[in-house]
């Protein structure tokens, strides 16, 4: 079901509010708490003696504060609800998108930005129709409605959508289709006059007109495990996403860039993907940085995250269980940093070279071939082979579990849950209007705050 849409699709003037942001970017970091943040900073300069963009010059230049993620029926909340607190300022229930927990549609920052006559760009590496971007333009009771958003984003005509989920936009009878009917919605966008993009090369000759991405069925990639030539990254997308945005165009934009795979990291237990899809989306924040520093009058950038995944950090451990003195604690250290560097693919491809019934045999060859210096302790094999979960914090399967398990072991880095936590997440903000956003707030109050700002009002 589809509620009345909040926002009239014409715009009603061609230029932002006065004192408003001509150019705005929303950087999701999806399921990234401070501790993910804080790894992979501290993994950028011990292993590779480089900066975080996020850190060394949004936060530094401009300002932070500490956001509440909680829903209005939980302590610890789904992407949805998260995302129209965000994107509406109103507080949801898990599972609604763009609408609020009274039922009444939210009016989004980005909807406001459209009326506006603002160019609006949602760029993911999760599927299109995903929570957090759906919740920037949606407004559906269920998340799972995935027609209906797609069917919305037809209606709105955002000028760059990328991502994954091509499964949505395939005829039923096409190989891969998930829809539940005939219709060809690539050939409904590009009836409306959308160039339509399917792979890297593709993507990097795009010069101009309204963009629609679709580079996988369902979620993009892994850092890990992308084809780094035909499957654009987060930075790929982003890059691609400033030009068509920017290009010949008086009125600014509004861009949604989110990373969904550093939060589907944090439910695998993925310490490695966490660190290097952060950094590659660390990246993409540093392309707006330039940006700014081109337009610093004109440009807003935030950087932020929904919800923490994973209960997340290092720690100290046991060596083994015969004491638990001093002497037989280990804590985390550059070296671990080290070790989590020597791993070459994601625990997702990991569980699926695997498979359904693992023989102690592929275990062991996993492990060599892949996770070098790693040592696997038996109770975690053997939980593999029996396909046994080893906690009832598990929510993905128990291969990855225990896998996930080994490299804590192995690693330090520790976590409590492959669900979300209630922790809060920091906002990094730079440019006009970026003060507003210091502070300890509530994620819905974040969302009045930039609604306020796109309409060019003073802050209540
Ligand atoms: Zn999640």
């Amino acid at each position: 079901m589809v509620l009345s849409a909040a926002a009239s699709l014409a715009p009603a003037q061609i230029r932002p509010a006065a004192g408003a942001p001509k150019y705005v970017f929303f950087f999701l970091a999806d399921g990234a708490g401070p501790a993910h943040l804080e790894i992979t900073r501290q993994y950028s300069r011990q292993i590779h003696n480089e900066g975080f963009t996020i850190v060394d010059k949004i936060m530094k230049e401009g300002s932070v504060g500490v956001m509440t993620t909680d829903a209005a029926d939980s302590l610890s909340t789904d992407s949805a609800a998260a995302a129209t607190a965000l994107a509406g300022g109103c507080k949801a229930n898990i599972g609604a998108l763009g609408v609020c927990a009274d039922g009444t549609p939210a009016l989004s920052a980005m909807e406001l930005a459209r009326r506006r006559g603002m160019r609006l760009g949602l760029v993911t590496n999760a599927v299109v129709y995903d929570a957090s971007p759906a919740a920037f333009v949606c407004h559906v009771a269920n998340r799972r409605d995935y027609a209906a958003i797609v069917n919305r984003y037809l209606e709105l005509e955002p000028y760059v959508l990328m991502g994954g989920g091509k499964d949505q936009f395939l005829p039923k009878s096409q190989s891969g289709s998930r829809r539940t009917d005939e219709t060809d919605m690539v050939a409904a966008f590009e009836k409306k006059g959308y160039r339509y993009s399917s792979n890297k090369p593709d993507l990097e000759r795009a010069a101009g007109g309204k963009t629609l991405g679709l580079f996988s069925l369902r979620d993009m990639s892994f850092e890990l495990d992308r084809d780094k030539h035909n499957e654009p990254s987060v930075y790929d997308m982003t890059r691609a996403a400033i030009k068509l945005l920017h290009d010949r165009n008086p009125g600014g934009f509004f861009a949604f860039i989110e990373s969904e795979n550093i939060d589907s990291a944090g439910h695998l237990s993925d310490i490695a993907s966490v660190i290097q899809d952060y950094r590659e989306f660390d990246r993409a924040v540093g392309l707006a940085y330039e940006f700014y520093r081109k337009y610093p009058r004109d440009t807003l950038i935030i950087v932020t995250s929904d919800h923490e995944t994973g209960g997340l950090g290092f720690t100290l451990a046991l060596r083994d269980l015969t004491s638990t003195k001093g002497d037989n604690q280990v804590a985390g250290t550059g070296a671990d940093l080290k070790k989590i560097q020597s791993i070459g693919i994601s625990l997702r491809k990991a569980s699926q070279i695997l498979g359904r019934n693992p023989t102690p045999e592929a275990v062991d060859k996993l492990m060599k071939d892949h996770f070098p210096g790693f040592t696997l302790a038996p109770e975690y094999k053997e939980a593999i082979v029996k396909r046994q979960p080893i906690s009832r914090t598990l929510f993905t399967d128990s291969t990855t579990q225990a896998l996930g398990m080994m490299v804590a072991n192995n690693t330090q880095a520790y976590w409590q849950t492959s669900a979300h936590t209630n922790q809060p997440v920091l906002v990094a903000a730079l440019g006009v209007g970026a003060d507003r956003f210091r502070g300890y707030y509530d994620n819905a109050d974040f969302g009045k705050k930039l609604k306020a700002l796109i309409e060019g009002k003073t802050q209540r």
